[in-house]
């Protein structure tokens, strides 16, 4: 069994909670793209965690978790995240972590450029976290940078470096920023890349190994179907394929089909980062849904935009992931309002538009809104769909039907347990 969990909107959908829960039925969680620019929130029994390299499945004992090839990584930053779990008493070692060879080294003169230009940009940014991704992602395709593998043999990693750091440096230089000496940064990939050498695995035969003795395969996206490099709002996306379609290529496992995507989608709209947001409140109605759902950034702190439920935005959403079921997040927060508003269509140059569009129509998009019965209620000790109360069952039933795709799992808390599953 292959599957995958995927974001449907902007991020932020709850993949690290549905990950948390559905791992039980897992041997094997991969994450596969995207880098530590993810925070996945993740509350059980042993705690709070945001993840933001590792997979989620890492806190589930007897799973093994695949960091693939389709990721950028940070090794200062993975290093800190494994010693932050030791540290809460979970065991991170070579049998349940395996880190691609192939995977992107993200190096600290990534971020720096990625810094350098969002400030460049000024009120033009692009609202990135700042943490080298774009940067790291546009070398890996200038084929500038050094991967996971190359940390194995320390002969030859100065000689590949030297000439991708003399490089970097014309860029840097551009910038009037200092240039980067390649004894530090080789400094820099000896010290945490040691701590890392144990986990580096070739993926592709783990992987293909692992579906011949029909292990279940968990596939664990960063980020939604909105920010995908290709099909999201370019260019206010990610760098990085969000897409179900290209998990088993960004695990190590190209060759395989996926038996089923499972897409992760939020009661109402949140959207960190900059780019069109047609749902966007402001104001008032925004503090309120932002406290209801305590909206910020789990990697940056940064409060997120946020807005109604996004009709036409979903259902590309789940057509572009190919989702098969849903599972529906944060209903709880909604609990406050005596009327949800849903952003039914949008209406652009005055004619009313069903399909989420691209470029600047989508910039001149207007959200249509319908108005439905709040329910007023505390539903987060909920666990059946009979324990909900009727508006609430209305909500989920028109959303379902207006998207298009069957909403299997409903959350309603943040804890592992505090989820519905509906027939
Ligand atoms: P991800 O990036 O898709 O994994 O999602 P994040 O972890 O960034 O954001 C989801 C946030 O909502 C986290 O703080 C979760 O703990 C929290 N959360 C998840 N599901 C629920 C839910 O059903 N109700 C409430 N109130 N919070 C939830
Ligand atoms: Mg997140």
């Amino acid at each position: 069994m292959l599957t995958a969990i995927v974001g449907v909107n902007w991020g932020d959908e709850g993949k690290g909670r549905m990950v948390d829960l559905l791992s039980e039925r897992y041997d094997v969680i991969c994450r596969y793209q995207g880098g530590n620019n993810a925070g996945h929130t993740v509350v059980n029994d042993k705690g709070k965690f945001i993840l933001n390299l590792l997979p989620s499945g890492i806190l589930r004992e007897g799973t093994v978790n695949v960091m693939g090839g389709g990721m950028v990584i940070d090794l200062e930053h993975l290093c800190g995240e494994i010693r932050a779990l030791h540290e809460k008493g979970v065991a991170v070692m070579p049998d349940n972590l395996k880190i691609s060879d192939k995977a992107f080294i993200c190096l600290p003169y990534h971020k720096t450029q990625d810094i350098l230009e969002e400030e460049r940009l000024g009120d033009k940014k692009y609202g990135s976290t700042r943490r080298g991704i774009a940067p790291a992602y546009g070398d890996k395709y200038m084929k500038k940078g050094l991967r996971m593998g190359d940390l194995v043999d320390e002969r030859s990693l100065s000689d590949k470096l030297s000439n991708i750091v003399g490089w970097k440096n014309l860029t840097l230089t551009g910038y009037g920023s200092h240039t980067e000496a390649l004894t530090d940064i080789l400094r820099w990939l000896t010290e945490y890349g040691k701590a890392l050498t144990p986990f580096i695995t070739d993926t592709t035969e783990y992987l293909q190994s692992a579906v011949r003795n029909e292990k279940k395969i968990l596939f664990e996206a960063q980020l939604g179907s909105l920010r995908d490099i290709d099909y999201g709002i370019y260019p206010y996306t990610t760098s990085s394929q969000t897409l179900a379609a290209y998990a088993p290529i960004g695990a190590g496992i190209p060759g395989v089909k996926l038996d089923g995507v499972i897409g992760v989608m939020k009661a109402y709209s949140s959207c960190v980062g900059e780019g069109p947001f047609a749902v966007e409140l402001f104001g008032d109605e925004a503090d309120a849904l932002r406290e209801a759902g305590a909206e910020y950034g789990a990697a940056t702190g940064r409060p997120r935009r946020v807005g109604a439920f996004d009709v036409p935005a979903s259902r590309y959403g789940i057509e572009v992931q190919g989702a098969d079921k849903l599972a529906l997040t944060k209903l709880d927060v909604l609990s406050y309002l005596d009327r949800i508003p849903v952003c039914a269509a949008y209406e652009i140059d005055g004619v009313r538009c069903e399909r989420f569009p691209t470029g600047d129509r989508l910039v001149r998009a207007k959200p249509v809104y319908e108005y439905l019965d709040g329910f007023m209620t505390d539903i987060s000790k909920c666990r059946t769909p009979e324990d909900l109360p009727d508006a609430a069952l209305r909500y989920i039933r028109f959303i379902e039907n207006a998207v298009g795709c069957p909403i299997k799992y409903v959350s309603v808390g943040a804890g592992r347990d505090d989820y519905l599953v509906l027939e």
